[in-house]
C-alpha cells in the first residue's frame, strides 16, 4: 500500500455504479474507484439502490444474494422498511451492498421518464441515504470514512454530524463529499425537509435552505469534512458564478477543503486490446491496422457507405443543454460540406432528439444516429471513429475524450472543465513551423475556447485539415494512445483526501469537547 498507515474502511455511497446501474459517468467513476481502492489494500462497502427491474434484464451482472437484514425508516411520520442484497464487484473484494424498496427504485428508469424526473425524488433518494447509515451501523461496517457522491447522498455528511453524531459505529467516521456536476443540485421545496431527517433549525442560508428551497447538494457541501471535484480547472470553475449554479458563496467559504481529483478510466473495461465489442482488437503499435477494421464494422452497422479515407466523426453523449449539441447544430451544414461521415449515439432532449433524426434524413449518406442508451455501440464509435465530439458548454470531467484518447480516436473538445486538463491542443494554424513542431510532440487532440459556431466549426476544419496529413494525424493518435488515464493516481489522490477528512474531523470532534 503506498500512501498508508492502516487501510481504511470506505464505504462509497452512490445512486449509480457500473456494472449494476449507469445514466452516464457517475456510475463508471463510482465503480472504478471502488476497484482501484480495494486494489490499493484498502476495505470497500459499495451501497447503491436496487433497480431491481432494471437489474432483471442487465447482462453480466454477478449473482446477487439476500442478506437477511431488513430495516426501517421513519419517512415523514410512517415507517417504510427495505432490505439488502449483497454481491461482489466482478474481480475483486468490494462488498456490494444493494438497497432493495421495490415502492421506490422498481422503475423502468432511474431518475425520470420523457423528460420528467419522478416527483418522490427527494423521498427516494433521502431513504436511501438513510438507509446507508442504517445498514452501516446495523452490519456493524465502522467506516474511516463515507464518500458521498451527489445530491442523492447530500444529507449524509449532514446526519452523521446531528443525529448520528453519538451513535456507536460512527465514532471515526468522516465524510467526502464529492461534486460530478453542480448543474444537479436535488432542490425541492422545503415541506420536504421532513424526509432528510433532518431537524427545521438546519433549514438556514448557510447549511440546508439554497434560494428559498430544500437543497441537498448544498446540504452536502456544507457538512462534509472533505470536499471533491472531477477534475483541477472544475475545481475552479465552480467557485464562480458561472460554474457554481448559485452555491459558489458557500464553495469559496470552503475552498479550503475543496480539491480537484481527475477522473480515471476503468482500462479493463476500455481497452481496445481487449474489448469484446469491437470487430478487431488493436494497441498503439497495431492501430493502423485494427482502426480501419473497426471503422469498417461501424459504417455497417450504422448503415454508412464503406469509405475508409473519408474521415469519421463520432459522438456519444447525454442529449442535455450541457454538452453543446447547439454548436452541433449550428455548423452542420458547414461541416457536411465537406468529405466526412457523423455519428451520434445518445437520449435525452427530445427536441435535440428530433433535430439529429432531421439531420440525418437529410445527410443519409453522411450521418447516422441512433438514439438510445447502447453500452455496446458506444465502444464501437470509441474504436471505429477517427475523431470524437465533445463541445460541451462545461464538463465538470468527462470520460469519452480520455476514452477517445484511449481509443487512438482525436478528441475535438471545448476548452473547459476536464476536457481543458485531459487534451492537449495542437495549435495547427501557428505561423511558425518551429512551434507546430514542438507542440505535435506532446499534443493528443484539438480544442477551443470561445462557446460560438465558428470556433467550433474552425477548430473541426482544423482537426480535418491534419487529417489529411497523415504523418500528423498518427503522431496525435499515438501521444493520446500512449498517456496514462489509470485509475491508480487518482484513487491515491482519494485516499489522501479520506485522510485529510479523518484530521479535520478529529478536530471537529475535539472542539466540541471544548
Ligand atoms: P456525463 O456523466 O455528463 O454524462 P461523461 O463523459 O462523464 O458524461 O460520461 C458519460 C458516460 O456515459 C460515458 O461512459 C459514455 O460512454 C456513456 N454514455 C452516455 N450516453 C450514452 C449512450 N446513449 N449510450 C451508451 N453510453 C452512453
Amino acid at each position: 500500500m503506498s500512501n498508508s498507515v492502516r487501510p481504511l474502511r470506505i464505504v462509497l455511497a452512490s445512486s449509480e455504479a457500473v456494472p449494476f446501474s449507469k445514466t452516464g459517468g457517475l456510475a463508471d467513476v463510482v465503480g472504478a474507484l471502488a476497484k482501484s481502492l480495494d486494489q490499493l489494500g484498502h476495505d470497500v462497502t459499495l451501497i447503491v439502490p436496487d433497480y431491481f427491474l432494471m437489474r432483471q434484464s442487465a447482462k453480466g451482472l454477478p449473482t446477487i444474494s439476500e442478506t437477511g437484514l431488513r430495516f426501517t425508516i421513519p419517512m415523514n411520520g410512517r415507517s417504510v422498511a427495505g432490505t439488502v442484497n449483497w454481491t461482489q464487484l466482478p474481480g475483486t473484494g468490494v462488498r456490494v451492498l444493494l438497497v432493495r424498496q421495490s415502492d421506490y427504485f422498481d422503475r423502468r428508469q432511474l431518475y425520470q421518464e420523457h423528460g420528467h424526473g419522478y416527483v418522490d425524488n427527494c423521498e427516494r433518494f433521502c431513504f436511501f441515504s438513510r438507509a446507508v447509515l442504517e445498514i452501516s451501523r446495523q452490519m456493524i461496517l465502522r467506516p474511516d470514512v463515507i464518500h458521498c457522491n451527489d445530491w442523492q447522498t447530500g444529507i449524509i455528511p449532514a446526519l452523521l454530524n446531528s443525529q448520528y453524531a453519538n451513535r456507536p459505529g460512527f465514532e471515526n467516521t468522516s465524510t467526502v463529499m464529492t461534486l460530478h456536476n453542480m448543474a444537479y443540485q436535488g432542490r425541492f421545496w422545503h415541506f420536504d425537509l421532513p424526509l432528510t431527517g433532518m431537524d427545521w433549525r438546519y433549514f438556514n442560508h448557510h447549511q440546508m435552505e439554497a434560494w428559498g428551497d430544500l437543497n441537498l447538494l448544498k446540504t452536502g457541501i456544507a457538512f462534509a469534512d472533505q470536499i471533491t471535484t472531477v477534475s483541477p480547472t472544475y475545481a475552479e470553475e465552480i467557485c464562480h458564478p458561472e460554474g457554481g449554479y448559485g452555491l459558489e458563496g458557500l464553495l469559496r467559504y470552503r475552498n479550503r477543503d475543496l480539491v480537484g481529483i481527475l477522473n480515471g478510466i476503468d482500462t479493463d473495461v476500455w481497452n481496445p486490446g481487449t474489448d469484446p465489442h469491437l470487430a478487431s482488437h488493436f494497441t498503439a503499435e497495431t492501430v493502423a491496422v485494427g482502426k480501419p477494421r473497426c471503422k469498417s464494422q461501424l459504417q455497417q452497422r450504422m448503415k454508412l457507405p464503406q469509405q475508409s479515407g473519408t474521415p469519421l466523426i463520432g459522438m456519444v453523449s447525454r442529449m442535455a443543454d450541457q454538452k453543446g449539441f447547439d454548436l452541433v447544430m449550428g455548423s452542420a451544414d458547414r461541416l457536411l460540406s465537406k468529405d466526412i461521415q457523423m455519428v451520434f449515439l445518445g437520449t435525452g432532449d427530445p427536441i435535440c432528439e428530433g433535430q439529429l433524426r432531421d439531420l440525418a434524413l437529410r445527410y443519409p449518406t453522411k450521418v447516422a444516429v441512433e438514439i438510445g442508451f447502447d453500452e455496446s455501440l458506444a465502444h464501437q464509435i470509441e474504436g471505429g471513429a477517427d475523431a470524437f465530439l465533445m463541445p460541451s458548454r462545461f464538463e465538470p470531467c468527462g470520460l469519452n475524450q480520455m476514452y477517445s484518447l484511449r481509443y487512438g480516436t482525436v478528441p475535438i473538445v471545448r476548452k473547459v472543465g476536464g476536457l481543458a486538463d485531459s487534451v492537449i491542443n495542437y495549435p495547427s494554424d501557428t505561423k511558425s513551423p518551429e512551434v507546430g513542431a514542438k507542440s505535435l510532440e506532446t499534443a493528443t487532440g484539438f480544442s477551443f475556447s470561445d462557446y460560438t459556431n465558428e470556433a467550433f466549426a474552425g477548430t473541426v476544419e482544423r482537426a480535418l485539415q491534419c487529417y489529411s496529413q497523415k504523418s500528423i494525424w498518427q503522431k496525435l493518435v499515438q501521444n493520446g494512445m500512449t498517456s496514462d488515464w489509470s485509475w491508480t493516481r487518482s484513487a491515491e489522490s482519494y485516499v489522501d483526501v479520506y485522510r485529510a477528512a479523518q484530521g479535520r474531523r478529529s478536530a471537529r470532534v475535539a472542539e466540541r469537547r471544548c
